[in-house]
């Protein structure tokens, strides 16, 4: 069976504001390796080492007993959590306990998707079966050209492409419960011809399938080369500005060094505390958070942190998500929790 087409992440998702305010986030998003085997141009590894280094966390690879003490940690929640991502800044795959990973998220039942976010380069056979009788529920892979040259032009590395459909060929074969999503970036097949080629040979070898928008959310790139006008948001839809940022309402984030973030930003928009020291818990429901959300609300966004000028809300909102038209009645809501 041909894959189907899709928008967004991949899922239907519910309408955001009908949920909140929430006492379990519905993502939690585990950035297992801020390292990556690759180092497109449009990403964070597109930046100089020295920045990379110099971002967010202070360790590359996130250690086995802290991610245990995140699993620990996601279990006092009321529910469990929509899904798990393993994903970041790096690529998922090059942390060298990614399978015991999920192993154990999913024995612990923690939530109702397990997923990880890869550029499928270093999924070998041996690591698609290991994944797929970890419980993995689901694998995302980002494609970056149509074969080997263009794929290494955009990805900085040499990739074999014909390895690398390999690798996904394999996994679609074998994969019993769980469903990939192979994905691209418009910059990857610029033409209608291009997108016919993806999809022609993409489509018998996954479940779901999309062209998604390269967005330009990370301070230091130049993103001119992957388009000009820039009017559109990631998965689809014009790129109009908003004033909440919704992903503070239902994500959380942890770092390889146990930094929590309540986005995927490449930088951090406020300190929220260690999960080495603290718990996830106690910062989703603590007092720091509940009053950032409530900045956002009032459509101050943070006060004077970064999110005034970030631009992800605007391109990297997904359909269902945008608050603005309800963010007077969510605010008494918020302030009250936020105890103001
Ligand atoms: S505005 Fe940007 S930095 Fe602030 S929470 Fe949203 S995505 Fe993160």
């Amino acid at each position: 069976m041909n894959a189907i087409k899709v928008a967004g992440a991949g899922y239907q998702r519910r309408e955001l504001r009908q949920w909140l305010p929430l006492t379990t986030p519905f993502a939690l998003h585990l950035f297992p390796s801020h390292y990556c085997n690759f180092r497109c141009a449009y990403c964070v590894h597109g930046l100089p080492a020295d920045k990379i280094r110099s971002m967010g966390s202070k360790k590359t690879i996130m250690d086995v007993n802290l991610f245990e003490k995140c699993i620990t940690d996601v279990l006092n929640f009321p529910e469990r959590l929509q899904v798990l991502i393993f994903a970041g800044w790096g690529e998922p795959l090059t942390h060298p306990n990614i399978v015991e990973m999920v192993e154990l998220a999913k024995r612990n039942d923690v939530a109702k998707r397990i997923e990880i976010v890869s550029n499928g380069a270093m999924l070998t056979n041996d690591l698609s079966k290991k994944l797929i009788e970890a419980g993995l529920d689901r694998i995302r892979i980002s494609i970056q050209g149509l074969d080997s040259v263009r794929c290494s032009d955009v990805a900085g590395v040499n990739v074999n492409f014909e390895s690398l459909l390999d690798n996904i060929r394999y996994f679609h074969a074998n994969r019993k419960n769980a469903r990939i999503f192979v994905k691209t970036v418009d910059a990857a097949v610029p033409t209608d011809a291009d997108r016919q080629i993806f999809h022609g040979i993409f489509e018998g070898i996954c479940d779901e399938i999309a062209v998604e928008q390269v967005i330009p959310v990370i301070k230091g790139i130049d993103h001119s080369r992957f388009g000009s006008e820039f009017n559109k948001r990631h998965c689809g839809g014009l790129a109009v500005p908003v004033a909440v940022c919704p992903f503070p309402f239902y994500m959380s984030v942890v770092h390889p060094d146990g930094s929590y973030a309540p986005c995927c930003s490449s930088e951090l928009p406020l300190p929220l505390g260690n999960v080495g020291d603290t718990s996830i818990t106690e910062i989703w429901n603590g007092e720091a958070l509940w009053r950032f959300r409530v900045t956002h609300l009032k459509g101050t966004r943070g006060g004077a942190t970064l999110c005034r000028r970030c631009p992800r809300p605007q391109y990297d909102i997904q359909e269902g998500d945008d608050l603005d038209p309800y963010a007077g009645e969510l605010l008494s809501a918020y302030q009250r929790l936020a105890h103001i």
